[in-house]
C-alpha cells in the first residue's frame, strides 16, 4: 500500500497571501436603463477607479495584484491569474481560485465561460492534463486525476455528482487535511472525460430567479480537481494536491434584489459564508497572527487546507461598470482591497463643474481614455441644472437613508479589519466611539422627554421632533475633502470613514424614535401592569448597564459569544451575524426584533433571561 507523506514545505505553518485580481466586464447597454454610462474604469494593469459616492467630483482609486479590463480575453485572465499556480498541484500542494462579485458581473463567465469563450475551469483542467502528460517518466511517479463537484447551498454541502445525497459532513484528518466523507470522487483520464461528468452536474445546481438575474446562482459551486502522485518504487510514497475552482454565489445586497422570505433566509446563509470568507482573506492578507476564522462557515471550513498555509490562492473579483451595480461594486472592491486612495478629480479628469456621470459615458462610447475634452458638454450641463441634482445626489439621494446606512455600515465593517496601518488611528476611533455613546445617551434623553410631554397631555408631537426630522442635511456629501488640497492624495483613513457615523445616528433617529415610543409606552404602563414588573424592581443604572452589555455582545460578539447569550442557539446566532453583516450594528436592543424569528414576545423573554443572567454574574 502506498504511504502518504506530508508535503515537504517549511511554510506550512505560515499563512500566505491571497492574490487578488479584479475583472471588469464590458459595459452593457441593457444593464443601464437610465443611460447613465459606466461609473468605474480601469487605469492600468493594477489600478482602477470608481466615482466616490460621497462626492462625485472625486474618484476612489484601488490597487490590486492584477486588474483585467473590459477587453481582457478569457485566455489572458487564465494565463495571468491561474496558470502560474497549477504546477504546484502536481507537487502535492493545494490551490484555490474563486470568483467573487455581484450577480451579473461575470463570475460564471470567468469560471465556466461558454463553448466559444471557455473560462478558467476548462482551461485549468486541460492544463493540468497537459502538465501531467509532460512529466518525465524517469522521475518515477504515476499520476492519477480525480474530480468532485459540490455546491454549498444554505450552509449545506451537496454532491453534484450524486444529486440524491444529503448534506455531507466536513472533517479534518490528523494531518489537517480537509475531507468530505461520502463525496463522489470520479477518476478522469482526459479532458473529454471531465466534460462528460461536469456538464450534466452543472445543471444540477440550485438556482432561483432574483430581480437582478433570471438564472442567478444562489449557491457556491465548488469543483475539486485532485491530483495524486505515487512513487513507483518502494516505499510508494504518495502525495495529493487539490485544486478548488469556485464560482461563488452573488455578493449583491439582498434588499436591492427584493429577496423576501425563503430567499432572504437563503441570502443570510450566503452572506454568512461570504462574510466569513472576507474575514479569512482579511486575516490572511493582513499578515497578523490573528486566528483565521475558517470554522465559522462551511465554505471556509472546506477551504481550510487550500486557502492560506502553503496553498496558492487567487480571488478574481468580478465587477460590472453600470451604475445600477454601484453599491455592489463598491462593496466588492472594498472586500477585495483595504487600501484605496481618494483622488480629488472628477471621473473624467476634468473640472469639478463637469457632470461626471454623463461625461464618462461619452468617453466610454467614444472609446476614449477619459481625458479628452468633450464637445457635448453644454447639453449635459443643462440637463443637470434642470434635474436640480448635484452629481452625487443624482444617485445617492439623501432621502434614501438606508442606502447611506449600508455604505456607512460597510465602511464600519471595513474598519474592523486587522490592518496595522490603521492602528495609529485607533485613538481617533476611540473618541468617535465616545461621541457616538454620548449621542446615544442624548437620544435616550430626547425619547424620554418626548414621552413625558405626551404623558403630560401634549397631543401634538410634531413640534417636539425637529431633531428627528432634520435628517437630510447631514447626508449631504462632505465638502471639505474636495477643497482641502492636503487631503487630495491621502489614503482613506478612519477620519474619512467615521464622519458619516455621526450622520448615521442622526439619520436613524426618526425610526429609532418611532420604535422607542412603543417600547417606552410598554415600560411605563401603570404600576399594576404585570409585563415589566421584573424590570421595575431593578435599579435603573444596573438595568441600563446590563442592557448595554447585551447590546455590546449582539454588536461585536463572535458566533460563540452570541451563543453564550440566553435563548440564543446556533441558528439564531448565525441569523444575528447575517443581519449584522447586511445592516451593520443594532442601534438599540429593540432592533433585535428585526432578526428573523425574533418576535416581540421572544424579545421580552430574551431580555428578561439575559438581564437576570447578567445580574446573577
Ligand atoms: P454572474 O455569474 O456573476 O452572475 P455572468 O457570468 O452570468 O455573471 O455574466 C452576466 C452576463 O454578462 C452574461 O451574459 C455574460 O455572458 C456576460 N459577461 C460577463 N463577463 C463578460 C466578459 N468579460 N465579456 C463578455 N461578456 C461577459
Ligand atoms: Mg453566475
Amino acid at each position: 500500500m502506498a504511504q502518504r507523506v506530508a508535503v515537504p514545505d517549511g511554510a506550512n505553518k505560515k499563512t500566505s497571501r491571497v492574490r487578488v485580481a479584479v475583472r471588469l466586464r464590458p459595459y452593457m447597454d441593457n444593464q443601464d436603463e437610465k443611460d447613465e454610462g459606466p461609473c468605474v474604469r480601469g487605469m492600468d494593469s493594477q489600478n482602477l477607479e470608481i466615482i466616490n459616492w460621497r462626492n462625485a467630483t472625486e474618484t476612489v482609486k484601488y490597487h490590486f495584484d492584477a486588474f483585467h479590463g473590459e477587453q481582457t480575453t478569457q485566455q489572458e485572465v487564465f494565463v495571468s491569474s491561474v496558470k502560474p499556480i497549477l504546477p504546484h498541484i502536481l507537487n502535492g500542494q493545494n490551490a484555490s481560485v474563486f470568483a467573487y462579485g455581484p450577480t451579473g458581473a461575470g463570475k460564471t463567465h470567468t469560471m465556466m465561460g461558454s463553448s466559444d469563450q471557455p473560462g478558467v475551469i476548462p482551461r485549468a483542467v486541460s492544463e493540468v492534463f497537459k502538465l501531467v502528460k509532460a512529466k518525465d517518466e524517469d522521475e518515477g511517479w504515476d499520476y492519477s486525476i480525480g474530480m468532485s463537484y459540490l455546491e454549498i447551498y444554505n450552509e449545506k454541502v451537496l454532491d453534484l455528482l450524486s444529486p440524491s445525497s444529503h448534506d455531507l459532513p466536513i472533517r479534518e484528518d490528523k494531518d489537517k487535511n480537509i475531507l468530505i466523507p461520502g463525496l463522489t470522487l470520479t477518476t478522469i483520464s482526459s479532458f473529454s472525460d471531465f466534460d462528460k461528468h461536469f456538464v450534466p452536474a452543472s445543471l444540477n445546481r440550485t438556482t432561483a430567479s432574483t430581480k437582478l438575474n433570471q438564472r442567478s446562482s444562489r449557491s457556491h459551486a465548488v469543483l475539486l480537481i485532485k491530483v495524486v502522485r505515487t512513487q513507483r518504487a518502494l516505499p510508494h510514497r504518495q502525495q495529493t494536491g487539490k485544486l478548488y475552482l469556485i464560482d461563488l454565489a452573488g455578493s449583491e445586497d439582498n434588499r436591492r434584489t427584493g429577496n423576501q422570505g425563503i430567499r432572504l433566509k437563503e441570502s443570510g446563509a450566503i452572506n454568512l459564508s461570504l462574510f466569513t470568507l472576507s474575514k479569512v482573506v482579511d486575516s490572511l492578507n493582513s499578515g497578523t497572527a490573528v486566528r483565521v476564522p475558517y470554522r465559522d462557515s462551511k465554505l471556509t471550513r472546506l477551504l481550510q487546507d487550500s486557502l492560506g498555509g502553503s496553498a496558492h490562492s487567487v480571488m478574481i473579483t468580478n465587477i460590472a461598470p453600470e451604475y445600477r451595480y454601484y453599491f455592489d461594486t463598491f462593496n466588492a472592491l472594498n472586500f477585495a482591497s483595504k487600501s484605496k486612495l481618494i483622488v480629488n478629480k472628477p471621473f473624467t479628469c476634468e473640472t469639478v463643474a463637469v457632470l461626471p456621470v454623463k461625461r464618462a459615458k461619452e468617453d466610454h462610447k467614444a472609446g476614449g481614455s477619459g481625458t479628452e475634452p468633450q464637445k457635448k458638454r453644454h447639453k449635459d450641463d443643462r440637463k443637470t441644472e434642470q434635474d436640480g441634482s448635484s452629481p452625487s445626489s443624482h444617485f445617492y439621494s439623501p432621502s434614501e437613508p438606508s442606502v447611506m446606512d449600508r455604505l456607512v455600515a460597510l465602511e464600519k465593517l471595513m474598519m474592523n479589519c486587522q490592518d496595522k496601518d490603521k492602528l495609529s488611528m485607533l485613538s481617533v476611533a476611540q473618541s468617535r466611539k465616545e461621541i457616538q455613546e454620548l449621542k446615544e445617551k442624548q437620544r435616550e434623553f430626547e425619547s424620554k422627554a418626548m414621552l413625558f410631554s405626551r404623558l403630560a397631555g401634549e397631543k401634538s408631537s410634531a413640534k417636539q421632533e425637529p431633531a428627528f426630522t432634520n435628517n437630510s442635511a447631514p447626508l449631504q456629501r462632505k465638502q471639505s475633502t474636495a477643497t482641502n488640497a492636503k487631503k487630495q492624495q491621502a489614503v482613506v483613513q478612519p477620519l474619512q470613514v467615521f464622519q458619516p457615523l455621526q450622520q448615521l445616528a442622526v439619520v436613524k433617529k426618526q425610526s429609532v424614535c418611532v420604535k422607542k415610543e412603543g417600547k417606552i409606552s410598554d415600560q411605563v404602563e401603570p404600576p399594576d401592569g404585570k409585563e415589566n414588573s421584573w424590570e421595575s424592581q431593578l435599579d435603573t443604572s444596573v438595568l441600563e448597564h446590563s442592557r448595554q452589555k447585551i447590546l455590546h455582545i449582539l454588536n461585536t460578539g463572535s458566533l460563540k459569544e452570541l451563543k453564550g447569550l440566553q435563548q440564543i442557539g446556533d441558528k439564531k446566532a448565525k441569523l444575528i451575524l447575517g443581519w449584522r453583516e447586511i445592516h451593520g450594528h443594532f442601534i438599540n436592543l429593540e432592533d433585535v426584533v428585526k432578526v428573523e424569528g425574533m418576535t416581540g414576545k421572544r424579545f421580552s423573554s430574551f431580555m428578561k433571561a439575559n438581564i437576570l443572567s447578567a445580574m446573577g454574574k
